[in-house]
């Protein structure tokens, strides 16, 4: 049998594992953090292409805590224009789901543990060594692990790897997106909120009873939302975000983290492929990212099973892997960006253009059903 070895059991490691042994692929995987250790509490927003990824491996039944989205509604702040996406102008049952980025990350544990698939926890890569003929992963155990394929899924942590290109396209937005969870007056009946404002966009995403905020605005604009006392900050959300939901009651605890695109590519070196945020970061908006490595780690898999193993990892199989992901994956990445960059601005000519766009969008059912699409499937939706 074949054997890949991943780099990191986040979410696109781990569903890369249980999908390669579904390919008849032995994966082992070394994961820098504890076996013990607690995720963080960042939410996550899944596509219904993800969801059927996960349900394929049999995941899915296993997520607790899980919040469909069926309706999104999309404005702009100070304009004219609002456009609703709802799953049943697709025919899906939902557009997406929202849960804890810990509820998946111990699912994914449970699942691979089960499915047998060695996990080394507490084991950190230091080093990555290739050729034409294999590539060794270095370990701050002192170990060294020889494969003919290598898979780097450590987040874009900036492992050192021998010959690693330069990143193709990288973006500061100068931004930081401030997170948490709220509390409305009224319930949210899954609907999804993505406002767009000159100063960046704001998503509510329904999670349980409440709403998972993701709130943008510049370094120093976020840094002082972040400090505000509950009080001063549900009315600044308010005022921020206007009153769909009537007043904000309650809010967790305020955390900030900063936002960028940086996009690398697959392409590693000799045997080593990059997948999921180590190929490439995305801006929050429109919950892309995360959704695009969960295809790369699918994609990747079904690649390696239909390759005979003696070329699992050559020159051919990791070419063929990256014209593969480049139409999805570029595609993600300038949605993403055209999005920030034509709505964080207040232009007044570009401002109406935006009103047009979102009227359109409203209106013309086949330019919804595209949008929809590509939000659920990607850019080959
Ligand atoms: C602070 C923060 C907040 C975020 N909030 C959101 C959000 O609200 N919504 C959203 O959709 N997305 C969010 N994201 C993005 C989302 O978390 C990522 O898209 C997703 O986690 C990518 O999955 P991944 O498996 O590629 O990487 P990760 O989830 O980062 O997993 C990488 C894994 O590799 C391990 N690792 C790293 N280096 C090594 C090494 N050298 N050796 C061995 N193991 C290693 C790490 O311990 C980790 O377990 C956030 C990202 C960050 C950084």
């Amino acid at each position: 049998m074949s054997t890949a070895l991943i780099v990191g059991a986040g979410p696109v490691g781990a569903v890369c594992a249980l999908a390669l042994q579904q390919q008849g692929i032995v994966a082992r995987v070394l994961e820098a953090q504890p076996e013990a250790a607690r995720a963080d509490s960042r939410t996550l927003a899944l596509s219904h292409g993800s969801q059927l990824i996960l349900e394929r491996l049999g995941v899915w039944k296993m997520l607790q805590d899980v919040t469909p989205i069926t309706r999104i509604h999309i404005s702009q702040r100070g304009a004219l224009g609002v456009a609703r996406l709802s799953a049943e102008d697709v025919n899906v049952p939902a557009l997406g789901y929202v849960l804890p980025y810990a509820t998946l990350t111990v699912a994914l544990k449970q699942a691979l543990a089960e499915s047998k698939i060695a996990v080394e926890y507490g084991v950190a890569v230091t080093r990555i060594d290739s050729d034409a003929a294999a590539a060794t992963l270095h370990a701050d155990d002192g170990r060294s692990h020889t494969a003919p394929l290598v898979i780097v899924a450590d987040g874009g942590r900036g492992l050192s790897v021998s010959a690693a290109p330069e990143p193709k396209l990288q973006r500061d937005y100068e931004q930081m997106a401030v997170v948490c969870e709220v509390q409305t007056e009224l319930p949210h009946a899954n609907q999804a909120y993505e406002r767009f404002t000159p100063q960046g966009p704001a998503a509510l995403l329904p999670k349980g009873d409440r709403y998972a905020l993701v709130w943008t605005a510049s370094h120093a604009d976020a840094e002082r939302i972040a400090a505000m006392d509950d009080a001063e900050f549900l009315a600044a959300l308010y005022r921020h975000f206007g009153g769909r939901q009537g007043l904000f009651v309650a809010a967790s605890p305020r955390k900030v983290f900063p936002l960028k695109l940086a996009y690398i590519g697959s392409q590693a070196a000799d045997r080593v492929v990059r997948i999921g945020n180590a190929a490439q970061t995305l801006h929050p908006v429109s919950g892309q990212g995360f959704n695009i490595g969960l295809r790369d780690a699918w994609e990747l898999a079904s690649l390696c099973g239909d390759t005979v193993p003696a070329a699992l990892g050559s020159a051919a199989m990791l070419n063929a892997y990256a014209r593969g992901r480049r139409v999805d994956v570029l595609g993600g990445v300038g949605f993403t960006d055209f999005l920030v960059r034509v709505f964080s601005n207040d232009i007044a000519p570009v401002r109406h253009a935006r009103g047009l766009g979102l009227l359109a969008l409203e209106l013309c059912p086949p330019l919804k059903n595209f949008v929809a699409r590509r939000m659920i499937f990607g850019a080959r939706g």
